[in-house]
Parts: structure tokens; sequence; C-alpha cells
């Protein structure tokens, strides 16, 4: 399924490059309020995306939006907006699932925040990387792709790709 631009007015959610118009608004409660800190780290994590592995995957532009994801995950990946991929992503959820983990067995919170947005933003990066490919879902596949990157900085070649 494909979203094309249909309507004039500029709407709350500007990703004026995407070819698409779809609108985080329409199926999520966007967080209104994000944690400014954890939010540039997440911008600065798209930054990377759109200029290290777009052009290697043959994608165009990637985009985070601010959600509160609740049941359906910390992080996701909208079906059929590749190549301008949008991301969703749950910083509060992530933040305080990390704080639950530190809690329990220690670590630095801080840190472990960022690893979770930046290894979640790569395993939603692999889905959209299967959907633009017409490759299946697949977990798996989603999660050796970001931690290869995220322990190497090497790029998984999916399935499929002639590469
Ligand atoms: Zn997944």
């Amino acid at each position: 399924m494909r979203f094309f631009k249909i309507a004039q007015d500029e709407p709350e959610w500007s990703f004026p490059e995407a070819e698409h118009d779809y609108d985080p608004g329409w199926d999520y409660d966007v967080d209104e309020s994000p944690d400014e800190e954890l939010k540039a780290y997440t911008e600065s994590v798209i930054e990377e995306i759109n200029s290290k592995i777009m052009p290697v995957v043959d994608m165009e532009m990637a985009k985070a939006a601010y959600l509160t994801l609740e049941d359906r995950g910390i992080a996701v990946y909208i079906s059929g907006t590749a190549p301008y991929p949008v991301f969703g992503i749950d910083i509060k959820a992530i933040a305080k699932a990390c704080e639950n983990m530190c809690g329990e067995y220690g670590g630095d919170v801080c840190v472990e925040v960022r690893i979770g947005i930046r290894s979640s933003l790569m395993h939603e990066l692999g889905h959209a990387i299967q959907d633009w490919m017409d490759l299946p879902m697949d977990e798996e596949q989603a999660e050796n792709f970001a931690r290869i990157y995220c322990d190497t900085g090497e790029i998984m070649t999916l399935n499929g790709n002639s590469e």
C-alpha cells in the first residue's frame, strides 16, 4: 500500500520531501512533549541513517515521529512509506524500560536509553528495507541488520539484494 499527496494544506506533521502524505497522527497518539535531549539524539540517528545507510539501500529519506505506542511496542515502521520511511518511536517507553532494567540489573540509564533508541530505529529500518525490497517482514533478519550495524557499522545485505 502506498500513500500519495492529495491534500494542499500543510499538515502539522511535515515531511515535505516525501512522495507520500502519511501523517502518524492518523493512527497514533503523538507525544507532544518528548524529552528534548533524547529527541535531539534521535534526530542525530535519523541523520546518520539518511547520510550513511539510505544511499546504500537505495532509499531516499527517513523521518522519526514521536509517538505514544503503549501496547504497540517501543518503535514502529509505518508499512508502505518506503522509500521515505516513517519511523514512530516512543522515547518515554524506551526510557522507562531502561530505568526498570538498570534498577534491577544496574547500568547507566542514559547510556542504555541511547542504545535502545539507536537499535530500535535500526531494527525498524530493517523492516523498511524488507518492505522496499518486497521481502517478507522477518523479525530475525531485522534484528540481525540492527545488531550488525550497531556493533560493526556494516550495512547487512538483505536476501534478494543483487549487490
Ligand atoms: Zn520488528
